[in-house]
Parts: structure tokens; C-alpha cells; sequence
């Protein structure tokens, strides 16, 4: 079905615009926290998907997801201006904790708290506040061993939509309580996430650029609440560096990527943040085969026991000392 046959129509018109001049707005104000020299540029996902016109595979099932995304990340911008004059800048530890168990229902998987410097804001946006919490969402297992397919798109946009919603709803309960809160949505946000999520020891950046965490390897979509709250507990330190190590030897979604994008041997920049996928080799793919996704479906992470994949890199790193 091509891509023109359904609501995109209405979004190609309306929503990017209004989104575009909301973050405008935000990069405009005085408190905001903005990029810096050297910080990343965002891939503009959606604009370049809609450039290229009917190519892609639309999905009729995917577009209330997108659609109900694209809301999501302009109600993350507009409820900004509903954040308290004054706000609050200190939580209690039980207040944290239920605003931990509310992410939970919420359906958000993990939860870590960071601290976001302009280096991780995209090129010409800007966060209100300088204190995350990082949040992660599941994507299930079945859809996503079926990647490259209509299912595994479904699901990703899926989990996109519910994650926004999360994050949301955490932005608006933390509002309510007088603290001052911007949700960034996992979709065309305004902070890179993967080394922020890192910051905030949920796991560690793998090969392929996403984030892989303990429980669910790269299973899993980002997402982040960003807050006045100035005391949270952020990570003192990351004990999932080792996954550098394997990856490493592993090297598979390097490999298995059809259109060779993943990078063999990350970029380093002199600023710390690390290129690890060339976007123009990617994208053609993505875009013409339901968001691809096959990174995250071959990757040992998802499949397999994360303490029996540290044993292996323990045990090599013990024979190689011996
Ligand atoms: S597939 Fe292998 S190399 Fe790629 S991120 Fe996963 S563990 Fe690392
Ligand atoms: S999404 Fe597909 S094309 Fe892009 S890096 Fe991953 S495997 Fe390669």
C-alpha cells in the first residue's frame, strides 16, 4: 500500500510543522539546556521518510501507532507551558519511589537517572532541565525475530507510541506534584539517548550504536523525562562496560547488516561521542524494508543470558592474563 494511501497525508501537512516551531520555541528560552559545539545532529527519521514519497512499505497497521507518536511528541512540547512557575527541585526517597512504581505501570521496563550536558542535545534543540530520567520499554521478542517484516515495524512503532505515552504521563504526574517536567519522546527527540541511557548505568553501548541492556540486550526503545528535580540518585558508576569487550570479538550485527552500514571499528570524536553507524547506508535499507531492525534481532544480547555472555568474556580475559 503506498505510504500517500493513508493519514500520513494529514500529518505530512499538520504535524511536523507544529512540531518544528514548538522546538523552536523551547531552543528559544533562556534556561533551556542547548548543543554545543560538536554536539550530534538528529537524523530527521520521519522528514526523510516522507520525502521519499510512496517507496517505502507502509504498514495500514503501523499508522495508528505513528500517528498517535507524532501527537505524543507534540503534547510532550505544548504541556511544557503547564509546568509550575516555581517549581520543586528536591524529591523524598518514597516519592521517588512511587514515581518509579508509576513508570512501571506505565509499562516502562527500566528506570536510571543522568545528568544531560549540552554535548548529548541535538544540533538547534534544546531541553528544559539538565536532569534525566532515562527511561526503557520492551519490544517483544516474537515481533522482532521477525525483522525485517511488517510485524517487527508494527511493533517498533507500537512500543514508540506506548513509551511516548509513558513518558507523558510521568511528565504530567511529576506536574502535578509541582515539580517541572519536558518529556522527550522516544521519537524524534531532543537529546541522543543511547549515551544518556549509558550515563544513567542502564546498560552499555553496543557495536551497532543502541543501547544494550542487561535484561533485554537492545530488545528494547529509550525514552527520557526530563526534570527540575535536582537530588536524584544519579549513577555513580556503569559495571556493563565489558560489553565493549565482546562486541569486540562478536561483531554479528557488523556483519549480518545488509547494506554493510555498521562501522567496524566506531568513530571517536574528540568530544567522546561515538559514531557507529554510517546513516546514509542505513536508511535507504531501513526505509524500504519495515525499519529493518536486524541489528537488534542478531545480537547475542537478546537471545541469550547476559551473565553466561560476561563468563565468556571473564574466561577469555583469564586466559589471556594466564
Ligand atoms: S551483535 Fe555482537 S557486536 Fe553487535 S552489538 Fe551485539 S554483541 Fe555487540
Ligand atoms: S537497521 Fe538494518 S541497515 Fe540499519 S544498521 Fe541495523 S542492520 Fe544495518
Amino acid at each position: 500500500m503506498p505510504i500517500t494511501d493513508i493519514p500520513m497525508r494529514i500529518m505530512q501537512k499538520l504535524l511536523p510543522d507544529r512540531i518544528w516551531e514548538l522546538e523552536q520555541m523551547l531552543a528559544a528560552r533562556p534556561d533551556a539546556v542547548r548543543a554545543m559545539a560538536g554536539s550530534p545532529e538528529r537524523f530527521e527519521i520521519l522528514a526523510e521518510a516522507m520525502k521519499r514519497g510512496d517507496r517505502p512499505p507502509a504498514s495500514r497497521q503501523a499508522v495508528p501507532h505513528v500517528m498517535a507518536s507524532l501527537f505524543g511528541i507534540r503534547q510532550s512540547l505544548q504541556s511544557v507551558d503547564r509546568n509550575p512557575a516555581t517549581p520543586r527541585a528536591h524529591i523524598s526517597e518514597p516519592e521517588l519511589a512511587e514515581l518509579v512504581g508509576f513508570a512501571r505501570s506505565a509499562g516502562v521496563d527500566s528506570v536510571g537517572y543522568a545528568r544531560l550536558e549540552g554535548d548529548l542535545v541535538f544540533q538547534r534543540k534544546a531541553v528544559l532541565h539538565g536532569n534525566a530520567i532515562v527511561l526503557t520499554m520492551e519490544m517483544d521478542k516474537e515481533s522482532i525475530d521477525t525483522s525485517p517484516s511488517e510485524r517487527s515495524f508494527v511493533e517498533v512503532h507500537k512500543t514508540y507510541h506506548h513509551l511516548g505515552r509513558a513518558a507523558n504521563q510521568i511528565a504530567g504526574w511529576l506536574r502535578e506534584r509541582g515539580y517541572s517536567a519536558q518529556a522527550g519522546h522516544p521519537l524524534n527527540g531532543q537529546a541522543l539517548y543511547p549515551p544518556l541511557a549509558q550515563r544513567a548505568g542502564l546498560g552499555w553501548r553496543g557495536l551497532h550504536g543502541l543501547l544494550v541492556t542487561p535484561k533485554l540486550g537492545p530488545r528494547v526503545r529509550l525514552a527520557a523525562v526530563f526534570t527540575s528535580i535536582e537530588n536524584l540518585p544519579l549513577a555513580q558508576e556503569n559495571d556493563h562496560g565489558w560489553i565493549e569487550e565482546y562486541c569486540e570479538r562478536c561483531k554479528l550485527c557488523a556483519r549480518e547488516c545488509p547494506p554493510q552500514a555498521i562501522l567496524d571499528q566506531p568513530l571517536v570524536h574528540a568530544n567522546g561521542l561515538v559514531t557507529c553507524i554510517v546513516s546514509d547506508r542505513c536508511f535507504p535499507y531501513f526505509v524500504e524494508n519495515y525499519g529493518c531492525s536486524i541489528c537488534i534481532r542478531v545480537c547475542p544480547f537478546q537471545r541469550q543470558e547476559y551473565s553466561l555472555l560476561k563468563s565468556h568474556v571473564s574466561e577469555r580475559l583469564k586466559k589471556s592474563a594466564g
